[in-house]
């Protein structure tokens, strides 16, 4: 099988499930993962075949994308604030929107970095501490995760981008256990926030790969953690610090109920799909 034919292989078999541009994207991505070269330089040597782990390679990686797995899981990587990340199912694929948030704060914090003390709470993969580190260099930055599956996943990840942050497994909803970590300047988090209820309108390559436990909560009980992390910030918030949060795009109204109702101020923040997705919050 040749460059070129391995590639049209790939292609049509994935246009039978994701949209043309779609899978013309992921073909380009696994065709330079497999390769190691970039399109233009794998058009120089498309009539040359591959070697047979290559082919082996692009086989079971088509049958894996087959079966609505993410290119991200298959691959083992997923980019996030311009650094590589390795991903795997105890992990949550890091989404654009959360660059946006990790964007908001190195924006507000940037000057300042100085002493500042940072915690991120469900931390899957490491993106948002290990960006944070990576552009607020001063910072001391902590992390935490109830899997000791994303832990594992997250130091590997600080350490490939040189950075270091504090891991900690814990259940933050547990109030013993999180009442033992210090006092922060900034608490970010990009809780489980979709209700259970939502599955049923979800597609396959997220429900069936992506861990439950960093997606969703109880319909009766969506803010638990936004809940639980103001509570946390009555007593670990350092003067004039702020949390911020990634929300569901329909709970933006709720989130700030919940916030202001515990004595907050909260500020929400569009994405760049127009929609609800972050707030900034503190003590008034
Ligand atoms: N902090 C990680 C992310 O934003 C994981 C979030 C989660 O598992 N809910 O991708």
């Amino acid at each position: 099988m040749t460059v070129q034919e391995a590639t049209y292989y790939h292609l049509n078999q994935l246009r039978t499930i994701y949209a043309d541009s779609e899978a013309s994207q992921i073909t380009d991505w696994v065709m330079e993962k497999i390769t190691g070269s970039m399109k233009t330089e794998r058009m120089l040597y498309k009539n040359e075949p591959l070697s047979d782990k290559e082919e082996t390679l692009i086989k079971e990686y088509t049958e894996r994308l087959l079966q609505h797995e993410p290119v991200q899981y298959v691959l083992n990587e997923s980019w996030f604030c311009g650094i590589k990340f390795y991903v795997d199912k105890n992990v949550l694929i890091p989404r654009p929107e959360t660059e946006e948030l990790v964007g908001w704060i190195v924006n507000e914090y940037k000057v300042r970095d100085k002493e500042l003390k940072i915690i991120d709470i469900g931390t899957g993969s490491g993106c948002i501490p290990i960006s944070l580190k990576r552009k607020l260099t001063a910072a001391e930055v902590w992390s935490c995760d109830i899997s000791t599956g994303a832990i594992e996943v997250a130091k590997k990840n600080a350490a490939s981008a040189n950075t270091t942050v504090n891991f900690m497994e814990l259940d933050f909803l547990n109030k013993a256990e999180r009442d033992k970590l210090p006092a922060f300047d900034i608490i970010v988090s990009n809780p489980p926030y979709i209700p259970e209820k939502d599955k049923a309108q979800m597609n396959p390559n997220v429900l069936n790969y992506e861990p439950g436990t960093a997606l969703f909560v109880p319909d009766n009980d969506a803010l638990i953690f936004y809940a639980a992390i103001a509570d946390f910030g009555k007593l670990h918030l350092k003067e004039n610090g702020n949390i911020f949060f990634e929300i569901h795009e329909d709970l933006g109204k709720a989130v700030v109920e919940l916030l202001q109702s515990k004595g907050y101020t909260a500020e929400l923040k569009k994405d760049m799909q127009q929609k609800d997705r972050m707030v900034k919050s503190g003590l008034v």
